[in-house]
């Protein structure tokens, strides 16, 4: 047997150890020049998933820097004597959402708008601001109304105290709401809207579109706060709706939500409505063919001028008659005040974002309808 010498097995362990290096050389990923991956950091870089939160949304693009916008603008429907109080929410809406996202204005009123009303309101935004004037057969009597009437039951819906009672512009600002104002011409190339008022407060940064969260989720109505409607301003609101109900079977889908506004399978109206100054939605639902039956029955019954049906339970009766629970959106993160009521989130995670006071959330009042909402969709 030969022996092997100390001084012969040397040059034997150094090209082994070679051929082992070479090996490992090949089957390394540095032996390529592309970048090594990431689960091979660099020497002495520390890997950012050991120092940040495994928070996947912080490395994302935020939302505005994505081109792709929903087709859609802010409703407003205001008086020229409404200037500073719009200016301080279209300032507030900027801030928190719109500055980023750049989605246009249309501003409507029952007058022309006045070249200072223009000048600075459009002043505020880089947007696009349009200004409409409402064609007189949407702001007025429609012929079937005995204006007579209709005089008598307003003076006296004044007399015994009721809010906006005697008022007859009120009356026609409810029945365009309801009716007409996603048929104004400057309204007919968008798909969404958002509707604001003049004085209204908007409290939380709102970094994602709420238009394309709609629309990629098949939304049709999202609204921030919801409460119970005076009584007497829609005696026969309801008995209406149900003769709409029985006449138009084919309109009312069996997986409705009925159940939110009615406390008796559809007996009688529980009050509740979503306060329609704050709203966003999709206008394909109030153009489409049952809106439109339900919005020409309701005209015609004439309730707009001979009682003072707002177009908050209107709309509100629409979606628990016409639209499922996955179609309608609580909006909890927007912040939002129309006095004296605020919707302000309680959540810590959404207050972040938010200047509102918590403690002033109106939400779990007991005029709100939230409960019901939550009993009824969860
Ligand atoms: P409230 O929120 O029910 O108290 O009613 P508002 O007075 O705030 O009116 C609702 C919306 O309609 C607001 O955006 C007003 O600016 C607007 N509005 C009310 N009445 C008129 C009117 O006679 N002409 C115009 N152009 N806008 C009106
Ligand atoms: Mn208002």
């Amino acid at each position: 047997m030969p022996v092997i010498s100390s001084t012969q097995r040397k040059p034997i362990l150094v090209s082994l150890v070679v051929f082992i290096l070479v090996i490992v050389f090949f089957l390394s990923p540095y032996q390529s020049t592309s970048i090594a991956p990431s689960s091979v950091p660099p020497k002495n870089v520390v890997p950012h998933e050991f120092v940040m939160p495994p928070d996947e949304e912080q490395f994302k693009e935020p939302a505005w820097k994505n081109t792709t916008r929903a087709k859609a603008a802010f409703v407003i429907l205001t008086r020229n004597s409404e200037l500073d109080d719009l200016r301080k929410t279209i300032q507030q809406l900027e801030a928190r959402f719109n500055s980023k996202f750049n989605y246009p204005y249309v501003f409507l009123n029952d007058e022309p708008f006045t070249d200072e009303f223009k000048e600075l309101t459009s002043g505020l935004t880089k947007a696009e601001t349009k200004y409409g004037l409402i064609p007189q057969e949407h702001w007025g009597y429609p012929e079937w109304i005995d204006v007579e009437k209709a005089d008598k039951l307003r003076h006296k819906m004044g007399k015994d105290g009721i809010l906006y009672g005697d008022n007859l512009s009120y009356r026609h600002m409810c029945r365009f709401e309801s009716g007409f104002f996603f048929r104004h011409p400057l309204m007919l190339e968008y798909e969404f809207y958002w509707r604001v008022e003049p004085s209204v407060e908007f409290f939380c940064d709102l970094d994602y579109d709420p238009f394309l969260y709609m629309k990629e989720n098949n939304k049709k109505y999202g609204w921030t706060i919801s409460l119970l409607e005076y009584e007497s301003t829609i005696p026969t609101l309801w008995e209406t709706t149900k003769k709409f109900m029985k006449e138009y079977p084919q309109y009312i889908p069996e997986n409705n939500l009925i159940d939110l506004i009615s406390n008796n399978g559809g007996g009688s109206y529980n009050l509740c409505h979503f306060w329609s100054n704050f709203e966003i939605g999709d206008l394909k639902f109030l153009r489409s063919p049952e809106y439109t039956a339900y919005f020409e029955y309701l005209d015609r019954a004439g309730g707009f001028f001979y009682e003072r049906w707002g177009d908050a339970p209107v709309h509100s009766i629409a979606v628990g008659m016409f639209l499922n629970q996955s179609e309608v959106h609580f909006f909890n993160d927007i912040g939002y005040k129309h006095a004296p009521f605020m919707h302000c989130p309680i959540s810590r995670e959404l207050q972040k974002k938010c200047h509102c006071d918590a403690g002033e959330n109106f939400d779990f009042t007991e005029s709100s309808c939230m409960r019901k909402w939550i009993s009824v969709t969860e």
